[in-house]
């Protein structure tokens, strides 16, 4: 058993990274490292730095990679002699070198949720926009189609939701993560794992991490 394991999770939006990464959190000691939280962060303290990372993300563009990658290896140093778990880094290839040669990393870990699936799930949600409810029609369906459970007014699907909008982010991820991935397999660091919901994927991401920690709890069900 090796003494910390750090490792990166990649997945597209939709693919339930943020699901997996809790429950890798929960179940082994390994710190979430979320490139997103640190920028937010910054924004809600008002940090020169926010104020400038906010400009891209108001936009839906990426924050370029020398503020990003002096913001993520300084949280890394702090964390140093932990296990890791680092989402939301790197999006690009360039970032993934300089990643890997400060802080090697022992796995990138890759989710792959095939893309019809993540389209048919985004489609199946609609909200309620006043207070934020959220419903799906396959799990978490409303009472009465269309409508709120709880106020009765009209559930509308947000237009990032709408087919063609979750069609343009998956395009854009594949395209700006193919980079990254092929950095990872050149490397011989890149472990896939492959599913259509996250309670399918999780036994394997299970296995895969208890071969190299150990669970928080052994007695709770997986
Ligand atoms: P997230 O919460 O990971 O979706 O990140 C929210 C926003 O923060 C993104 O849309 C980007 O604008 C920015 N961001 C987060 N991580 C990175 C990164 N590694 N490189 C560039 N921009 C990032």
């Amino acid at each position: 058993m090796i003494k910390s394991f750090r490792a990166v999770i990649l997945g597209a939006p939709g693919s339930g990274k943020g699901t997996i990464s809790s429950r890798i959190v929960r179940k082994f000691e390994m710190k979430h490292i979320s490139s997103g939280d640190i920028l937010r962060n910054h924004i809600l303290n008002k940090t020169p730095l926010g104020l400038d990372a906010k400009k891209y993300m108001d936009k839906g563009q990426l924050v370029p990679d020398e503020v990003m990658i002096g913001v993520v290896l300084s949280e890394i140093e702090k964390s140093s002699g932990n296990n890791w778990l680092l989402d939301g880094f790197p999006r690009t290839r360039k970032q993934a070198e300089i990643l890997y040669k400060k802080a090697p990393i022992d796995a990138a870990m890759n989710l792959v949720v095939p893309f019809d699936v993540i389209i048919d799930r985004i489609q199946k949600r609609w909200v309620h926009l006043p207070s934020g409810r959220v419903y799906n029609i396959d799990f978490n369906a409303p009472k009465t189609p269309g409508l709120d459970d709880v106020t009765g007014e009209k559930l509308v699907q947000r237009d990032d939701d709408k087919p063609e909008s979750v069609q343009k982010r998956l395009d854009i991820y594949s395209k700006t993560l193919g980079p990254v991935l092929e950095f990872y397999k050149e490397e011989g660091i890149l472990e896939e794992f492959s599913g259509r919901t996250s309670d399918e994927i999780w036994p394997s991401v299970f296995k895969y991490l208890q071969s190299h920690l150990t669970p928080i709890t052994q007695d709770i069900k997986v």
